[in-house]
């Protein structure tokens, strides 16, 4: 559809290019062929700051014959290409290789993901378990039956952040609901999992005991 029309696809793999869904890219896990990928993260693992554009033939084509027409294509900043951030990647990106990180993420991560469903599908707060690879996300809901939000100003996601924290856990609660992701490393064993369930668990029930003694919530 998008070929037929001529618009171009753009796939913002900042958070799931390099391995993190268990395939190289998330275009690869869903089988789209994107114009343009942009990608951060996972690049260097933030040892230090670099992103990019991958761009696709269709897109270089055109910025080619235009510069041999008009002259080059001005789209470069003050530190754009630094070496520095250049050899993190490489490094970065040969260890990610060298270890299978990217297996790890598809084998490790199924089993999180499992783990995530069966522990916490049937907890009273949990309304959705949801994710792929080593990304994974609850979402928490006043009624599990109706899958009733919870009231804004009760800022259950911020609370169930804090009370991983608690348990030296970090967890980042979304902006945009009371949803929970974990995003862990991608060297992370099966042992480590089962530590993020038990933890992620006594967060659930503190937050639970939490909000029946603050608001009378029955869950
Ligand atoms: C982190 C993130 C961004 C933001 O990237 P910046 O380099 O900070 O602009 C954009 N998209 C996704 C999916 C992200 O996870």
């Amino acid at each position: 559809m998008l070929r037929k029309y001529e618009v171009l696809l753009i796939a913002d793999e900042v958070v799931c290019g390099f391995g993190r869904v268990g395939t190289p890219f998330g275009s690869h896990l869903y089988d789209i062929r994107p114009d343009l990928i942009t990608i951060a993260k996972g690049l260097t693992s933030a040892y230090l700051p670099l992103s990019g554009v991958i761009v696709g033939e269709r897109v270089w084509e055109v910025i080619e014959r235009g510069s041999e027409e008009l002259g080059p294509m001005g789209h470069g900043w003050t530190y754009s290409g630094h070496p520095l951030g250049a050899a993190a990647a490489l490094a970065n990106l040969d260890i990610l290789e060298r270890e299978k990180l990217t297996e790890n993420a598809c084998d490790t991560g199924s089993y999180l993901q499992e783990q995530f469903t069966k522990s916490f599908e049937p907890h009273p707060l949990v309304g959705e378990v949801r994710g792929v690879g080593l990304l994974v996300a609850l979402e928490f809901v006043q009624e599990k039956s109706k899958k009733l939000r919870f009231d804004s100003n009760w800022k259950v996601g911020a609370k169930v952040s804090s009370a991983c924290l608690e348990q030296n856990l970090i967890a980042r609660a979304m902006p945009n609901g009371d949803i929970l992701g974990f995003a862990p490393p991608l060297s992370i064993t099966r042992t480590e999992v089962d530590d993020i369930i038990k933890r992620t668990a006594k967060a659930l029930n503190s937050v639970t005991d939490l909000l029946a003694k603050e608001y009378s919530w029955k869950g």
